[in-house]
């Protein structure tokens, strides 16, 4: 057996080709052996934390806020 073999830095068993791996710091795990948690997206201005964000991607302005709380599209 090849010593080159990687291995589950959780269950130290090697991996099979088609098996679902999740790579973590240049570590390798099985998926399965870790849990995964989506945290989404951060927000800063500058260093100030803002906190989390889903809509990353961004929105437009009418879908967030209401109707007088944007300016609307000057004719
Ligand atoms: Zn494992």
């Amino acid at each position: 057996m090849s010593e080159k073999l990687k291995r589950c830095k959780a269950c130290e068993e090697t991996f099979t080709w088609n098996e679902d791996v999740i790579l973590v710091n240049d570590d390798v795990y099985h998926k399965d052996c870790v849990s995964l948690y989506p945290t989404g997206y951060v927000a800063y201005i500058d260093d100030e934390f803002l906190g989390e964000t889903e809509n990353e991607d961004g929105s437009s302005a009418y879908d967030i806020l209401d109707e007088g709380e944007y300016k609307e599209e000057s004719v």
